[in-house]
């Protein structure tokens, strides 16, 4: 039966336009020099119910990167590529309560292993770990996969976004190092950063998340062709970690306040799902003092305040 979504549709524009004034209080990333042309009041929404049609409101037009939201897709190619054993066997289950690109706890704790697969260095051996012979194979095994799940077989990563990262990132650059003279990376480290630096400057837009988001919330089934993309358990585990690990170490709050998966990214992009009932997809690239989109967060918390989203 369908949703009735009346309500939602005719408040949108509204939410988002309250939502969008919290974004003078943030700041744009910009320590990936391209990543600070983003338009830093922006603001848009995507919402894909699985009985219903889509909704958008705002500036839905914007493209940006999907940054650290690729990790949750390499996450599962990793995990449908080796299975749960060898993944866990590299990066752990745990939140950190320190930043994604911090490295305090890589030599903190025996033996080195990344806390989970959503912080840097656990995104990092991620990459390492998708099936291919080369970086080209890799990469377009990637991009495929998230080309099937957005549903738009023309995306593609942003190559100055990926230029601008593969220039500056001298921290992942000493965290990989760091992770390989632990032997926890295998691969050569430049190698593995060219795949992370392009699966995190892949270019969407709001609907391209919002599809990505149904699918996790429909539990791995394309509900267009109503064929399974990822096994049930996949994504429960990527579901996971977004509860505890998703939106940094502001994810505690996120839960509290909002309820949903999510996973945030720098370039402002936030994915979100209601399980077994929405897709979401929010571009907002100022971001508060936790990296996440400041009326993104602002938006979400709105709707789900008023539509009892919370799984909790
Ligand atoms: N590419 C970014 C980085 O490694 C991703 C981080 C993020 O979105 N939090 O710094």
């Amino acid at each position: 039966m369908a949703t009735d979504y009346s309500d939602l549709k005719k408040n949108l524009p509204e939410w988002v336009k309250m939502s969008r004034m919290f974004a003078s209080k943030g700041r744009v990333a910009d320590y990936i020099p391209h990543l600070a042309y983003a338009p830093a009041d922006a603001l848009g929404i995507t919402l894909l119910p699985l009985n219903g049609d889509k909704l958008t409101a705002g500036d839905c037009d914007t493209s940006f990167t999907l940054q650290s939201i690729s990790k949750v897709f390499t996450l599962i190619l990793a995990l449908m590529d080796n299975g749960e054993a060898r993944v866990f066997e590299k990066v752990g289950m745990e939140p950190t309560g320190d930043d994604f690109n911090s490295m305090l706890k890589l030599e903190l704790v025996e033996p080195g292993k990344p806390f989970n697969p959503l912080i840097n260095a656990g995104a990092i051996v991620i990459s390492s770990l998708i099936h291919g012979q080369s970086i080209a194979e890799k990469s377009a095994r990637i991009l495929a996969f998230i080309r099937e799940l957005a549903g738009d077989t023309s995306l593609t990563w942003n190559e100055e976004v990926r230029r601008s990262e593969a220039q500056t990132a001298n921290r992942n650059r000493s965290m990989a190092y760091f992770l390989k003279d632990n032997r926890i990376l295998d691969d050569e480290v430049e190698n593995t950063l060219e795949v992370y630096f392009r699966h995190c400057a892949i270019e969407v837009h709001c609907s391209h998340v919002a599809r990505m988001a149904l699918i996790l919330a429909n539990d791995g089934v394309d509900p267009q062709i109503g064929r399974s993309i990822i096994p049930r358990r996949y994504v429960q585990i990527a579901k996971s970690f977004m509860v505890t690990c998703g939106m940094y170490n502001a994810s505690g709050e996120f839960a509290i306040q909002v309820g949903i998966p999510a996973k945030s990214g720098v370039s402002g992009g936030i994915l979100a799902l209601v399980p077994g009932k929405l897709g979401i997809g929010v571009v907002g690239p100022s971001l508060n003092d936790k990296g996440n989109s400041i009326a993104g967060v602002h938006l979400l918390r709105l709707l789900s305040e008023r539509y009892d989203w919370s799984i909790f």
